[in-house]
């Protein structure tokens, strides 16, 4: 017999992620009731990942579930805001138990230790897409955003970018022999970890934030216009993973890591004045991240090694550019 759209529910979806207090009401009724805060504000994100355009299409189940979440938790976290609540709009070809096991496992294991819960949702037949709506809360008039840099802040990236995009490459390519960075590259397209922490501790620090999602290069781009302003950024400066020097060479690895998508990291604005309280607060080598250039008067980014500015074409991902 093949699961009602009931008993698929009940039996994956009912129990999902985090208890909360503040949800009176979760799934099973006509809507969820949630119980605000009274002095923070509402952040609302959400994003859809269709099968073969934002993941291949026979990628595990569970590295979906947990992706579907991840990149609503990485806009949350660009906003220096805190992740509270989820629904999740499933289009599904056909009702597979392994399959919704294994995805209920991977977006229940970081909805569980990101606090989040699930409260509701939509279940549909045809092809493979995933909605995740995230709601969460900033202390009000705190919400860090693009806009609000200023010409002369210092430009910071978290994490090494450039590994996502090298760990689709071999997800898409031929079988190869895996290696220890093969391995580590796949995982950081797989189950990219969104910067949480450091995003709610930039409130205050950071003039400007953004998640790269969409490759750093244009994400700077929109952060800098934004701000209204331009920004130069070092090549030599950019942190770069031994997985990635290892699997693709420095060449190859610097232009990853300025245009390949899907990174999840925090790129964000820190005005001079506030740069030592910046380190201070929040040690560099502990919270990973890295300076690489600067907002500035000039409109536009310019791409610089060793000072010296390059062309650079490409910059970024844009679903509907040729
Ligand atoms: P309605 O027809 O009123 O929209 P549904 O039968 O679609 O209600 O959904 C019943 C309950 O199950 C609702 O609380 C809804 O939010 C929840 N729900 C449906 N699909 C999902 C899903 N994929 N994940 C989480 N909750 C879901
Ligand atoms: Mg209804």
């Amino acid at each position: 017999m093949p699961l009602s759209e009931f008993e698929l529910i009940a039996r994956y979806f009912a129990d999902l992620g985090a208890t909360r207090a503040d949800v009176p009401l979760g799934i099973g009724d006509d809507g969820a009731v949630l119980a605000c805060p009274a002095d923070e504000e509402l952040v609302a994100v959400i994003d859809t990942l269709v099968a073969g355009t934002h993941f291949p299409a026979g990628s595990s189940a569970a590295s979906i579930g947990h992706r579907a979440l991840a990149v609503n938790l990485s806009d949350i976290a660009a906003m220096g805001a805190r992740p509270a609540w989820a629904l999740l709009a499933l289009t599904l070809p056909s009702v597979e138990q392994r399959w919704l096991a294994e995805f209920a496992r991977g977006f229940g294991a970081l909805a569980r230790r990101s606090g989040v819960a699930l409260v509701g949702g939509d279940t549909t037949s045809g092809p493979l897409s995933v909605t995740v709506q995230l709601l969460g809360f900033v202390p009000r008039g705190q919400a860090l955003r693009r806009a609000g840099g200023r010409a002369g802040d210092a430009l910071y990236v978290s994490g090494t970018p450039g590994d996502a995009a090298a760990g689709l490459e071999i997800e898409l390519g031929a079988p190869a022999v895996e290696t220890d960075a093969t391995r580590t590259l796949r995982e950081r397209f797989l189950y990219p970890e969104p910067r949480m922490a450091l995003g709610e501790r930039l409130r205050g620090l950071a003039s400007a934030c953004i998640d790269v999602s969409d490759g750093l290069l244009g994400d700077l781009g929109k952060l800098a216009s934004a701000s209204g302003c331009g920004a130069a950024l070092e090549t030599g400066a950019l942190p770069l993973s031994d997985a990635l020097l290892a699997a693709c060479g420095s060449e190859r690895a610097r232009r990853l890591a300025l245009v390949g998508g899907d990174d999840y990291e925090l790129l964000f604005a820190v005005p001079p004045a506030r740069e030592a309280a910046l380190l201070g607060a929040l040690p560099p080598q502990k919270w990973h991240y890295r300076r690489i250039g600067a907002l500035e008067a000039q409109h536009g980014v310019r791409v610089l090694r060793e000072g010296a500015v390059i062309e650079f074409s490409h910059s970024g991902y844009d679903h509907f550019a040729g």
